[in-house]
């Protein structure tokens, strides 16, 4: 059974292929202790055929796994245009838009080697959806839960959206493609969001829920015809300060009036644009 990618493998063997040009090593990578920083990557300066990764050592192994895998992505992608690489927490697989074009392709890097789409989508293809699914898949993959998560609403071919709340408030945002074909989005109430009334995201005495809770899904998407149904699903994670939400909603058909918006980073970029205010919200 084909498992988790072995980054050791991958960092070995680099410097003997076309993308490690001019390269004879990239060590072993070390962890440090430092807070500021999520991983390195560097060239040495006293032999300039060597680079090294570093990676912060009290992160969990699997988060470790990502910064390492998107250091590599630096070395193949970026090393030519700078020497060194600092990465700190917010650039690694937050996926957010702000970040510089650089963080963001090494993360990609990182996500597609370490969870590679056509294994992904043979493997929610064709099975109910739930937490417990998701979960053995990450472990498998060795990733982060949401990490894993991220990716899937990449992958699925379903109406999905993910939502990441800190402190009670949105953090991150993704819908599937599908879910914007469709038109699917999330009440605005606030700015930044915080949970609606009805939801378990903002059920305070509800921590977990892998298997999925059916409501109808016009009480988390107003746009929502009556009769169609959404699960929610919700993660808690260490002291209940950091929460996950993933509805899966039923299908529909594309609306037309979407159908001139050609890929999700256009329409979720509209979507801001509305809910900051500067255009008038119907
Ligand atoms: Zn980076």
């Amino acid at each position: 059974m084909p498992e988790a990618i072995d980054l050791d493998v991958v960092r070995q063997m680099l410097p003997g292929t076309p993308y490690g040009t001019g390269v004879r090593e990239i060590r072993p990578p070390v962890p440090f202790d430092d807070e500021a920083f999520e991983g390195m990557l560097a060239r040495n300066p006293d032999d300039q055929e060597v680079w090294g990764i570093a990676y912060n050592g009290k992160t969990r192994h699997e988060r470790q796994r990502f910064t390492i895998a998107h250091e590599l992505g630096h070395f193949i992608l970026h090393r030519g245009q700078q020497w060194s690489f600092n990465c700190d927490k917010q650039s690694v697989h937050t996926g957010i838009a702000t970040l510089r074009d650089i963080e963001r392709e090494a993360d990609d890097f990182a996500s597609n080697l370490l969870m590679p789409g056509d294994l992904l989508r043979d493997w929610i293809s064709n099975q109910r959806i739930d937490l417990h699914v998701l979960s053995a898949i990450a472990k498998r993959f060795q990733v982060s839960f949401e990490a894993l998560c991220i990716r899937f609403i990449k992958f699925t071919t379903q109406r999905a959206i993910l939502v990441y709340w800190d402190n009670g408030y949105v953090k991150y945002e993704w819908r599937s493609s599908s879910a914007v074909k469709t038109r699917a989005r999330i009440r605005r109430n606030a700015d930044p969001q915080e949970p609606l009334p009805g939801t378990l995201a903002a059920d305070a005495s509800v921590d977990q829920e892998w298997d999925g809770t059916e409501m109808s899904a016009a009480i988390w998407c107003p746009e929502e015809a009556r009769h169609m149904k959404l699960r929610e699903f919700k993660h808690s994670f260490g002291a209940r300060d950091r929460v996950l939400t993933l509805l899966l909603l039923e299908s529909a058909e594309p609306r037309a009036w979407d159908r001139s918006w050609q890929d999700g980073e256009s329409f979720d970029s509209f979507d801001q644009f509305v809910s900051n205010g500067q255009l008038p919200v119907r």
